[in-house]
């Protein structure tokens, strides 16, 4: 089944000329690595190669190689279309809005809609880039140092430094394999988990101050007077989530970042014996048991009732 699959996606990547990668809004290292870490290889291929983000890059990834070549929308002319770290198409924004449906759809969300002409999904799998660091080379693409260096990024992002229940030994064996192909684990590390900026700080600071809790519920909110305050540029959540997720004792907690004034991204983290997956998937997202998000229409105050009512009938079935 999956060598099939690898023989037609090898076939498309041979006969492609022109082609456009896409991942998601709100780019996390998954995004960002998977959508490096396959187009630097196409390109050494001799491709024409778009990397596509509809938010851009953001900072923290500009140290990846390829980081400069990502652009915010497409350009018409090509052939290939490639979506990676999507579950759905809403993910990657609108830039694809008029464009035909993807010929290749690579992901590890269990709610992936199979969107593609071509779908290699695998939600066992720890992150996307794992995904592509174990079938690049099935389909004739050498994994270069630069490229190990951004599937890293990926791999680290999603398994928040190894320590997911996502990690299984395959991870840490694919890890080791891109080390091998020059890829810096302390550095790239670093640069993606630890580092931190003074606006992320502060917008942390807002959310801290904001936390309740009943029970094993926890939640807080960023809204986007806090996101101002703090001067922070993105439009997530600086990974506050996983900070509040280290609170011993929790089974849930719920994260909502206000986007806009009628329109909260939701953030959700669960404890092993909690899918919240399905939960995001009601809310119009999607995710994976242990993390998942949805996009919500309505004000702040409508959505936290809306999702807190919902997740606390969760947790007590649970
Ligand atoms: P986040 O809470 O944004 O860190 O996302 C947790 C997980 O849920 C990741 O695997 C995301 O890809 C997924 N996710 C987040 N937001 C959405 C959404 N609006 N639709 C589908 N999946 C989402
Ligand atoms: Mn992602
Ligand atoms: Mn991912």
């Amino acid at each position: 089944m999956i060598e099939k699959i690898d023989e037609a996606i090898r076939q498309l990547l041979q006969n492609a000329r022109s082609i456009v990668i896409v991942s998601h809004i709100r780019p996390d290292a998954d995004a960002v690595g998977s959508l490096l870490g396959l187009g630097l290889p196409l390109l050494a291929a001799g491709k024409q190669v778009q990397l596509v983000l509809q938010d851009g890059l953001p900072e923290r990834y500009a140290f990846l190689p390829g980081a400069d070549k990502v652009a915010r929308a497409v350009q018409s002319g090509f052939d290939t279309l490639i979506t990676v770290d999507c579950s759905d198409l809403k993910r990657t924004g609108t830039v694809l809005a008029d464009l035909r449906a993807p010929d290749l759809n690579i992901d590890h969300h269990a709610t992936n809609l199979f969107f593609g002409a071509i779908n290699l999904v695998e939600p066992e799998a720890s992150a996307t880039a794992y995904v592509l660091s174990r079938h690049l080379p099935d389909w004739g693409l050498p994994v270069s140092a630069e490229s190990a260096q951004c599937l890293l990024a990926g791999i680290l992002g999603d398994t928040i430094g190894f320590r997911t229940s996502a990690t299984d030994s395959q991870t840490l064996r694919a890890a080791a394999a891109l080390m091998d192909k020059g890829a810096d684990l302390p550095m790239v590390y670093r640069q993606t988990l630890l580092s931190r900026s003074i606006p992320e700080l502060r917008y942390w600071g807002q959310g801290l101050i904001k936390i309740q809790h009943e029970g094993a519920l926890l939640w807080s909110a960023l809204t986007l007077d806090d996101r101002i305050k703090a001067g922070y540029p993105e439009n997530d959540d600086a990974d506050l989530i996983n900070l509040l997720s280290s609170v011993s004792g929790l089974r849930v907690v719920v994260l909502f970042i206000e986007q806009a004034p009628d329109r909260v991204k939701v953030s959700w983290r669960s404890a092993e014996g909690i899918d919240v997956s399905g939960l995001a998937f009601e809310f119009g997202g999607g995710g994976h048991a242990a993390a998942a998000g949805a996009d919500v229409g309505g004000s702040l105050d409508e959505v936290v009732e809306k999702v807190l009512t919902k997740t606390k009938q969760l947790l007590a079935n649970s």
